[in-house]
């Protein structure tokens, strides 16, 4: 196992990593002292003699090239940026995001030689720097520890505490335990589950799920086990089903769960749960995505992404959303997003009138599909699933030059997607929706970039 540490500049990560590297008996590598030794010269004289791409490159080298096992290693400011080095990074590593405030930073780092990254006053570019860089620092990090306020000591003493203990306290690890031991888990993922919370050999070291009511029959542990062992991640995922979401969300405090995604029913009441909840979440009304660091939870959105993604090269199309629950308020973003008329078509219409108030479309009922003669069509209620195989739509409503996504997903192909098919229309399945979403999830709760083909070929 790696120890890494990532942070701004003056969070401590090269003083730190040297007191834990020592208390340890393992090496230290500093990825900046590292370049300057390949480079045969100062960070600062290669900014300025070669610019910061080239800098950049020769950083992606160096942590592409880290010993990886028994070693601590303090990545440079920047580096986290990248996907590709957070994927490199993160391979059999925990890793620990340094935090400090912004004038921490600035006391710290004021007076030192490093060339200014945007050329602006120092005060000004940390402050425009921490802001821009903190999703890319909470998704690439394990575990989040505040410097502010405490000597290197300190902050070496904390790390080696997370790492030999994890995250949470002794208390709140019992709590935790009991609600797992109320859930309805098979042997394996209680045996996985125990060798995480007590620490055993060189088992995972931290805990991921789904949580909804029900949950049990979903993919998604199947594909995110695969994907942890297939990029080196110390996590096991599995299956929070449990009726109350505000009690899972306590035993995710609980336990440290690094991240959970939400199904039906919690996506909107979850929201209530969470510490922060980012714009396009609250924009939609709802979060299937949960990511935990530093003891705060965020809520995130991706369903939407699921959506626009396959739709990107119909940007301006005329629209139509079949269906006025959750699922249809992330497609109406999506859309939006990408400029398209929309008018949401339901059975209920006063549903339909609420949400295209929301987000100033239009709206009506299913009848008036005839009317709209629309280029986008998008099935975002539960008709055409296994238990309900039919379709809103018939084969003459439908024609060439038409794209017809159906977010069902079990079966992959639905009685509506058949008539698309046959009437000439471009079809996209919801498995699409579901593969994009979880690319975006697994970002968020992990930092790593996963093809969309490695995603479609494990699921
Ligand atoms: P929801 O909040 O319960 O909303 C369902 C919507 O469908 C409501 O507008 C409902 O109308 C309408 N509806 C239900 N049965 C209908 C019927 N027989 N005829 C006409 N309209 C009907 O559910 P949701 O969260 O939006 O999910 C909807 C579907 O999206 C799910 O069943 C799932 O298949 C799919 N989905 C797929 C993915 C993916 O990754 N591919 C992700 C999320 C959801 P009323 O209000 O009148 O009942």
């Amino acid at each position: 196992m790696r120890i890494v540490l990532t942070g701004f500049r003056g969070t401590g990560k090269t003083t730190v990593g040297g007191i834990v590297a020592d208390r340890l008996g393992i090496p230290f590598l500093d990825t900046d002292q590292l370049i300057e030794e390949r480079a045969g010269m100062k960070i600062p004289a290669i900014f300025r003699d070669k610019g910061e791409a080239a800098f950049r490159e020769m950083e992606r080298q160096a942590i592409a090239s880290l010993p990886g096992d028994g070693i601590v290693v303090s990545a440079g400011g920047g580096a986290v940026l990248d996907p590709g080095n957070v994927a490199h990074l993160r391979r059999g590593s925990l890793v620990f995001l340094l935090g400090a405030s912004e004038g921490t930073v600035i006391s710290r780092i004021g007076g030192s030689d490093r060339p200014p990254l945007t050329g602006r006053p120092l005060s000004e570019e940390v402050r425009e720097l921490l802001r821009a860089r903190r999703p890319a620092y909470l998704r690439a990090a394990d575990f989040c520890i505040s410097t502010s306020g405490k000597s290197p000591e300190e902050v070496g003493s904390e790390v080696m505490r997370v790492f030999r203990d994890g995250p949470a306290s002794p208390d709140s690890r019992t709590r935790g335990e009991r609600f797992i031991g109320d859930l309805p888990l098979d042997g394996r993922d209680r045996k996985a589950l125990s060798s995480i919370l007590h620490g055993a050999g060189d088992s995972p070291r931290g805990i991921c799920g789904i949580t909804g009511y029900p949950c049990s029959h979903s993919r998604s542990p199947a594909l995110w086990n695969q994907l942890f062992s297939r990029y080196g991640l110390p996590y096991f995922y599995t299956s929070f089903e449990w009726p109350a979401i505000e009690e899972v969300i306590r035993a995710a405090r609980d336990l440290g769960v690094r991240g959970l995604s939400v199904t039906i029913p919690f996506k909107e009441e979850v929201m209530g749960c969470m510490d922060e909840v980012d714009e396009d979440a609250r924009a939609i009304g709802a979060v299937n995505t949960v990511v935990q660091c530093g003891g705060v939870l965020k809520g995130f959105n991706t369903d939407w992404l699921g959506v626009r993604a396959p739709l990107e090269d119909l940007r301006g199309a005329r629209a139509a959303v079949l269906g006025a629950g959750g699922a249809a308020a992330a497609a109406v973003y999506a859309l939006l997003s990408l400029e398209m008329e929309v008018t949401i078509l339901a059975r209920t219409v006063e549903k339909a009138d609420r949400l295209a108030s929301r987000f100033g479309c239009r709206a009506g009922p299913l009848s008036s599909f005839g009317k709209l003669s629309p280029q986008v069509v998008v099935n975002a209620t539960p008709v055409g699933m296994l238990a309900n195989r039919s379709s809103l739509l018939a084969e003459e409503d439908l024609g060439e030059g038409m794209t017809v996504f159906d977010l069902v997903y079990t079966p992959p192909e639905t009685p509506l997607l058949s008539l698309a098919r046959r009437a000439g229309c471009r079809v996209i399945p919801g498995t699409e929706m579901f593969i994009h979403q979880a690319c975006e999830q697994f970002m968020h709760v992990t930092g790593v970039r996963v093809p969309e083909a490695l995603i479609r070929e494990l699921v």
